[in-house]
């Protein structure tokens, strides 16, 4: 039972009071048919709406059931309109882009009905107001009766005990309105229907009771339900009630409890809801998508292209670092403060005299004892040795920057010529163009680098990097396969598959003796041609080479017991050569096409495995062994060694001279026999200290070749990137305070930061780009939010009617703003994918001019979880940009959204 009591309404516009229902006193029987009449303005609506629960009555109370709904919540009557109420509109209010079959289930969806069910039930009630065979047209492909009969299928069912007609016939004739009626009137068989209406006749003709409204207070009631009727009809109720609980003991519930004043629309339903419309409005749609997936674009264009920067100067900086690692080493000049020391500003301010200046003068300032100071002071020796246990200690992270370490030592790899019919051929080191060089052998054993040999260009073998991965990325393996073994090695070409001729004398590609011709025709004046050769990778593939250790070049005389320099001895030299171990050549590389700096150029890679292989071999030899053994006397010789701080006599100099060729030393001796003695050891003591370094310890311990693995006289530090090598130089530092602290400060180690030098704004660079781009990226976001922001807005302001629609059959607040959140991040997905396709396809144009600029290949190139993330963007910031439109359409007063057009 409802009932009205001293319900009143008033509507406040501005400082006006319109006092639309001033007393409404009613009660109405559970099923009954009323009209109520009235002339316009006088408050039918407003009266249907409160009865509704769409409205809020201003004082009075409405009771349902004998329930007060004073203290009713927005989800109480939320619920109580979408189970207990149908609505009816005179325009029909259907949601133009849902089918019937859509509109009808609607009501079902809120009140949690499954999908199945929904769409039973749907069909049941459409076939009841006689369109069963009309259930997937659209609103708009029917006619007014036919919208209005699908309107009373949506308001029924739910099964609502109340039916809620406002003019249901006011904009059909006559005929269709009868066949309205007649439907009504068939419903309202077990229900109460209360229907507005401005046709008396048919009011009279088919409801049961008539009420006159006349400016807001009853003025007719035809068949009134009086308190002593009702009261009666309660006290029935229960006895019914109660007879009915009794049986209902032995069935189930379930029908009762699924009947939950609670109602909720699922995402999923809200989520179609909007795609709905959204179809309806494709072009909008794909425009709005279009101008919010230009923001996208934007940020995906410089993502991919950044990215593709960001790669490129990863790599640029891996490579450089791979040509130009930090080096240490034991012995080191530090160049760059003394660059610093050269470059230093005079600090005027500070210039010690504090005398004033005279601006029409100039003024010297003093650098040059500065610079010879730290000439002086720099040269240090770093304790190699022990950092490189520090390192390998793994108390450092300098693993986690670093492509790789190499350590150097002073050990000549000696390689000859397999062949040896001829005559023995030293390839490496090479002493080939040594003639240019006033004699001197230009590639020292080793110990220098890269970067040397980039320099000099005659460095023929190079040590491979250690970190195959590096490799990997720097070059393609043309034939053969990388190194496995300490005695194979790799050739490299360069990209055209070319090696320049030094290189191929230096292999033994090319015949010395053809050289040789070149050199004397050139020192002629002549003209030379040299023809230009070529070799299939078998050929190079089969090359091998001997390799001899430093130490097998002397043999123990068996008389004098001493060991004997035997490089000059063609026939022992032969024989070594022959029965030396092979080193072969397993396969040819070349720099990669994106490889955009290469350490190794024409030259043969061995690995370090190589080098720990001869200086394990020397150190085993019999003559390390003696030597070492006995560190005072020259193996040599068989002589004591000279301290350094032991004076030069008279003997000594005459020893030097027993050595000297016997002509020159009958001359010096007479030179030196008109000389006081201290004169003559003066003299000589230069020439006999230079001689003295050579016949050492330490002087023999070099000739031989021997090397202490754990003692390297270089460190070649190669960092991953600029950042890493930033890392690595901190670890340096921290090491060198943490040996300070231990009052060791020997084993600082100090080096020369030529890349740093060099590339040390690179960084910044680098940095500053970033920001510039993520300045632009933030701009262009706002700007699509916005923009989205505003198309929501509008969607609200369009969808209104809808909205009042979906409060009318129960939606919740909620319920709409999940509505149009749902369909911001639909229109946020469809911009999102747009822009990134769009930028997909601008990145082919994008690379092409790119390449076309700077021969960098695939700049643009956006990652996949770039795209990803763009998109959760897109979604994410339309969500927020349609909040507040969204929270608008929530709020709006049902009552006001379905009266708006
Ligand atoms: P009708 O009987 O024609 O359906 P209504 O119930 O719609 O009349 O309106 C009753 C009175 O209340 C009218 O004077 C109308 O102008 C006024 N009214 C209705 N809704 C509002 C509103 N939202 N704000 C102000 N006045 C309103
Ligand atoms: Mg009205």
């Amino acid at each position: 039972m409802l009932e009205l009591n001293h319900i009143r309404k008033d509507y406040k516009s501005g400082d006006m009071t319109v006092n639309a229902l001033k007393d409404i006193n009613l009660r109405f029987r559970d099923s009954e048919f009323v009209s109520i009449l009235g002339p316009s303005g006088c408050g039918k609506t407003t009266t249907l709406n409160i009865i509704g629960g769409l409205d809020k009555y201003t004082d009075g109370d409405l009771k349902i059931n004998g329930v007060s709904t004073k203290d009713y919540k927005d989800r109480d009557w939320d619920g109580y309109r979408n189970n207990s109420i149908g609505f009816v509109f005179q325009s029909y209010n259907l949601i133009p882009h849902q089918s019937i079959l859509a509109n009808v289930e609607l009501a079902l969806t809120l009140s949690g009905v499954s999908k199945q069910e929904r769409r039973l039930r749907a069909k049941e009630a459409l076939e009841k107001v006689g369109l069963g065979n009309q259930i997937h047209k659209r609103p708009n492909q029917l006619s007014g009766g036919q919208m209005q009969r699908v309107a009373i299928a949506r308001a029924i069912v739910n099964n609502p005990d109340i039916l809620l007609a406002d003019e249901p016939t006011g904009a059909l004739d006559t005929e269709t309105s009868v066949q309205i009626m007649e439907i009504l009137k068939e419903i309202s068989k077990d229900r109460l229907i209360i229907m507005v209406t401005h046709n008396p006749e048919l009011a009279k003709q088919y409801s049961t009771r008539i009420v006159r409204l006349l400016d807001g207070n009853i003025m007719d009631d035809s068949n009134p339900y009086t308190y002593e009727e009702a009261h009666k009809d309660a006290q029935a109720k229960r006895d019914k009630a109660k007879k009915e609980k009794d049986e209902l003991k032995k069935a189930s519930r379930k029908e009762k409890k699924a009947k939950k004043n609670k109602t909720h629309m699922s995402f999923l339903t809200a989520l179609s809801l909007s795609f709905n419309n959204l179809m309806t409005k494709k072009t909008r749609t794909l425009l709005t998508a279009f101008a919010g997936s230009i923001g996208i674009i934007g940020i995906a264009l410089i993502m991919s292209i950044s990215n593709g920067v960001q790669l490129y100067i990863d790599r640029v900086q891996r490579e450089t670092l791979a040509s130009y690692p930090i080096q240490l080493q034991a012995e080191t000049v530090d160049v760059s403060s003394m660059i610093s020391t050269m470059m230093g500003q005079s600090d005027t301010d500070d210039n010690g005299s504090g005398e004033e200046r005279d601006a029409n003068k100039i003024y010297s300032y003093n650098i040059l004892s500065d610079m010879l100071n730290t000439m002086v002071a720099k040269v240090t020796k770093n304790n190699l040795k022990e950092f490189k246990s520090y390192i390998e200690s793994g108390d450092s992270d300098i693993q986690d920057y670093v492509q790789d370490i190499q350590y150097i030592y002073n050990v000549p790899i000696n390689i000859y010529s397999s062949d040896t019919s001829k005559e023995v051929t030293q390839l490496n080191p090479n002493n080939m163009l040594s003639s240019f060089y006033g004699g001197q052998s230009m590639t020292g054993t080793d110990g220098s680098s890269n970067t040397m040999f980039s320099m000099g260009g005659t460095q023929t073998w190079t040590q491979l990097l250690g970190n195959q991965e590096v490799l990997d990325s720097q070059y393609d393996v043309v034939a053969g396969k990388w190194p496995e073994n300490y005695n194979e090695v790799v050739l490299a070409v360069n990209e055209n598959n070319e090696i320049d001729d030094y290189t191929l004398y230096a292999l033994g590609l090319r015949d010395m003796d053809e050289f040789n011709k070149l050199y004397k025709a050139i020192m002629a004046g002549e003209e030379f041609e040299t023809e230009n050769t070529s070799y299939t990778y078998d050929e190079v593939l089969a090359k091998t080479y001997k390799l001899v250790f430093p130490t097998d070049y002397y043999k123990k005389n068996s008389d004098t017991n001493l060991w004997e320099d035997m490089s000059e001895d063609t026939d022992y030299m032969t024989n070594l050569v022959n029965n030396a171990e092979e080193i072969k050549i397993v396969g040819i590389i070349k720099p990669s096409e994106d490889a955009v700096n290469s350490s190794l150029n024409n030259n043969i890679g061995y690995t370090k495995e190589l080098m720990e292989h001869i200086i394990n071999k020397v150190n085993d030899s019999d003559i390390v062994k003696e030597q070492l053994a006995n560190p005072e006397v020259d193996v040599f010789t068989g002589l004591k060694f000279k301290t350094a701080d032991e004076p030069i006599t008279m003997d000594d100099v005459n020893a030097y001279i027993a050595t000297l060729p016997s002509e020159e030393a009958m001359a010096t001796r007479a030179m030196i026999s008109t000389m006081p003695e201290d004169q003559v050891i003066e003299n000589f003591s230069k020439v006999l200290k230079a001689k003295e370094n050579n016949a050492s310890f330490e002087g023999n311990k070099t000739k031989l070749g021997v090397a202490d693995l754990s003692s390297p006289s270089g460190i070649d530090i190669y960092a991953t990137g600029f950042e890493a090598k930033k890392n690595i130089e901190n670890i340096i530092k921290d090491y060198n305070k943490a040996q300070t602290d231990a009052g060791k400060e020997d084993n600082e180690i100090s080096y020369t930061d030529y890349v740093g030098i060099i590339m040390s704004s690179v960084t910044t660079i680098i940095n500053a780009i970033s920001y510039v781009l993520i300045a632009f990226v933030a701009i262009s976001l706002v700007v699509s939010s916005i923009m989205i922001g505003i198309i929501t807005y509008i969607s609200v302001l369009e969808r209104t009617k809808e909205i009042g629609v979906l409060r009318s059959i129960g939606a919740s607040k909620k319920d709409v703003s999940r509505i149009f959140n749902a369909e911001t991040l639909i229109e946020g997905f469809v911009s999102g994918t747009l822009g990134i396709l769009i930028t997909l396809l601008l990145c082919i144009p994008a690379n092409a001019i790119i390449y076309n600029v700077t021969t960098i290949s695939n700049v643009a190139k956006l990652p996949v979880n770039g795209a990803i993330i763009l998109i959760i963007i897109s979604m994410v910031l339309t969500f927020i940009a349609g909040l507040v439109p969204a929270k608008m359409a929530a709020k709006k007063d049902p009552v006001v959204a379905l009266r708006s057009e």
